[in-house]
C-alpha cells in the first residue's frame, strides 16, 4: 500500500479499473433512452397519421365544396374565365392534380392539371391515404325547380404531398426524440460520474495509498466530499477501521517491545548472576583451599598434592620430600606479646617461606603454628638443605609489631620417599622395605610420611628447638608395622 506519488485520480497503483459506474450508467441510459425515444416517436407518428389523414380528406372535400358554386355559375354563364378562376382556387390545394368541368354532352368546358410527373405516387400514398382518387360532383342549376343537371366536376386527387409531409414530420420527430434521449442519457451518466464514480475512485485511491500499519506517522484523512452522502460515510467507516488496525498494531508493537526489554533484562540478569556465581565459586574454591590468614595452601590441599606426588613416586621413582615446621614456644610468645603479634609472626613466616622456595615447591599452613613444605622431585638431602636455609631465614626475621621488633624461631622435621638412586644409598633391607610400600594406598603413605616427619619434628624440639632433624628412613617402614 505504498504511496506511488502519482496524483492521477484514476491511478489505483496498479489496480485496473475494469468498468465504472458512469460507463455502465451511460450504456443502460442509452438503451433506455433509445427505447423511450422510439416509443414516443411511434406514438407521435401514429398521432400524426390520424391527424394528417383527417386534414387530407377534409381539405379535399372543403376545397371541392367551395369550388362547386363558382364552377356552376361559370357553366351557367358560359364564362370560361370564371371557370378558370374557380379551378385555380381549387388547384391551390396541392393534393388536387387535375380539375375538369364537363358539360352534360360530355364536352370539356374547362380543364387544368399539374405538369405530369410533378408529384409521383408512392405505395405509401396508396397504403395510408387510399392512393389516387377521382371525385365526380354533379353540377345542378340552382335557379330552377326541380334542379337541372348542367354537367359535372371531375377532380383527380393524389395524396403524395401528405405522404411527404407525414414522412418529414416522422423523421424530425424521430431525430428530435433521439437527440433528446441521448442528451439526457449523457447528462445522467456525467452526473453519475461526478456524484458517484469520482468520489468512489478518490476514496479507493486513498485506501490503496494509506498505510494503516505505519503507526509512526499520523493517519491521513480520506478525501472530503461536498455532500454528506454514502461515499462520505464509507470514508468515515474506513478511517474508523484504519484506526482500529493502528490501535491493534500499536498494542502489538508495545507488547513486542516490552517482551524484548524483558528478554534483554533477563539475559543481562542471567549473565550477571552467572558471573556472580562464578565469582562466588572461585572465592569458595580459594576459601576451601587457602588459609585465610597467610594465603598459603591449607592442610587439605597439602595432603592432596602429597598424594599426587606419592603416585608419581610409585610409577616413576621420582623422589618427594616433606618438611614439617613448628614455631618454637609460640604459646609463651602469644602470652608475652598478644595473639595479634602472634598472627603477625605467622604472616611474616609465610611470606619468608614463599620468597625462599622454588616455584614448584608447595608451602602450606597445616594449622595453628604448624607449617609444611612439599618438595616434589627432591631427595632428603636437598630437603634438609632447604629446611636449614628456612630455619636461618626465620631465625633472622624481625617482625615489627606495636613498636617492638619481635623474633621467632622454628623446629623442622624432614622425611622423604627416595628415588632409586636414593634407595641405593640405603641398606638393602631398608630399600627393599620402602619399595614394598608402593602397593599401599596413596592416602596411607601420605599419613605415614606426615607422621614420620612429625616424629622428626618432635625430636628437633627435644634436641633444643631451632634445628632441623632428618627422619630415619627406617621409620617409614617401622611405622607401617606399628
Ligand atoms: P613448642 O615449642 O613445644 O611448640 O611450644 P609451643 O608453645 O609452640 O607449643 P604449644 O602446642 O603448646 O602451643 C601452640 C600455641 O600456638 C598455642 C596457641 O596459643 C598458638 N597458636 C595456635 N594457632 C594460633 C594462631 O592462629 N595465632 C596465634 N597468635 N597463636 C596461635
Ligand atoms: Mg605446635
Ligand atoms: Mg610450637
Amino acid at each position: 500500500m505504498a504511496v506511488t506519488g502519482n496524483e492521477d485520480e484514476n491511478d489505483l497503483s496498479g489496480l485496473k479499473l475494469g468498468s465504472s459506474v458512469a460507463s455502465r450508467q451511460l450504456k443502460y441510459s442509452l438503451i433506455a433512452a433509445t427505447l423511450l425515444g422510439l416509443a414516443i416517436t411511434a406514438f407521435q407518428i401514429v398521432n400524426d397519421y390520424h391527424w394528417l389523414d383527417g386534414v387530407y380528406h377534409q381539405a379535399n372535400q372543403r376545397t371541392v365544396a367551395s369550388g362547386v358554386p363558382i364552377v356552376t355559375e361559370a357553366l351557367l354563364l358560359s364564362d370560361p374565365d370564371m371557370g378558370k378562376l374557380a379551378v385555380s382556387g381549387m388547384m391551390v390545394q396541392r393534393s388536387i392534380m387535375k380539375v375538369m368541368i364537363q358539360k352534360t354532352d360530355g364536352s370539356t368546358f374547362y380543364e387544368e392539371s399539374r405538369p405530369a410527373g410533378q408529384i409521383p405516387t408512392s405505395k405509401w400514398a396508396k397504403k395510408f391515404f387510399g392512393g389516387l382518387q377521382v371525385l365526380q360532383v354533379p353540377l345542378h342549376d340552382p335557379h330552377v325547380e326541380p334542379a337541372r343537371n348542367i354537367g359535372r366536376l371531375i377532380v383527380d386527387i393524389n395524396p403524395q404531398v401528405y405522404v411527404s409531409v407525414f414522412m418529414s414530420r416522422a423523421a424530425w420527430s424521430f431525430l428530435a426524440n433521439m437527440v433528446f434521449a441521448v442528451s439526457m442519457a449523457t447528462v445522467f451518466a456525467t452526473m453519475s460520474y461526478f456524484v458517484l464514480s469520482q468520489p468512489i475512485i478518490r476514496l479507493a485511491n486513498y485506501i490503496v495509498k494509506a498505510d494503516p500499519t505505519d503507526v509512526e506517522h499520523p493517519l491521513e484523512m480520506p478525501p472530503m466530499n461536498k455532500h454528506d452522502d454514502e461515499v462520505q460515510l464509507l470514508g468515515s467507516v474506513t478511517v474508523g477501521l484504519f484506526g482500529m488496525i493502528r490501535g491493534q498494531i500499536g498494542q502489538l508493537k508495545r507488547a513486542r517491545d516490552e517482551l524484548q526489554d524483558a528478554n534483554t533484562n533477563l539475559e543481562a540478569r542471567v549473565e550477571m548472576r552467572t558471573r556472580e556465581l562464578n565469582d562466588a565459586m572461585g572465592k569458595l574454591e580459594v576459601l576451601a583451599s587457602t588459609d585465610p590468614l597467610t594465603g598459603l595452601a591449607n592442610r587439605r590441599v597439602f595432603m592432596t598434592r602429597l598424594e599426587e606426588n606419592i603416585s608419581i613416586w610409585k610409577r616413576r621413582d621420582t623422589p618427594v620430600s616433606v618438611v614439617l615446621i613448628d614455631i618454637d614456644r609460640f604459646k609463651s610468645f602469644n602470652d608475652s606479646y598478644g595473639h595479634q603479634a602472634g598472627d603477625a609472626v605467622l604472616v611474616s613466616l609465610a611470606e619468608r617461606m614463599r620468597y625462599s622456595l622454588r616455584d614448584f615447591d608447595i608451602p602450606a599452613r597445616l594449622g595453628g603454628e604448624e607449617f609444611a613444605v612439599l618438595l616434589p622431585g627432591e631427595e632428603i638431602e636437598g630437603a634438609m638443605i632447604l629446611a636449614e636455609r628456612l630455619r636461618k631465614v626465620f631465625e633472622q626475621d624481625t617482625v615489627g609489631f606495636g613498636g617492638k621488633h619481635l623474633n621467632y624461631a622454628a623446629s623442622f622435621g624432614v622425611t622423604s620417599l627416595p628415588s632409586l638412586a636414593g634407595l641405593a644409598k640405603l641398606a638393602d633391607n631398608v630399600a627393599e622395605n620402602i619399595t614394598q610400600l608402593k602397593p599401599r594406598e596413596n592416602s596411607d603413605l601420605a599419613d605415614i610420611l606426615y607422621s614420620v616427619a612429625d616424629e622428626a619434628l618432635y625430636r628437633a624440639k627435644d634436641a633444643g628447638r631451632n634445628c632441623c632433624i632428618m627422619a630415619d628412613p627406617v621409620r617409614l617402614t617401622e611405622h607401617l608395622d606399628a
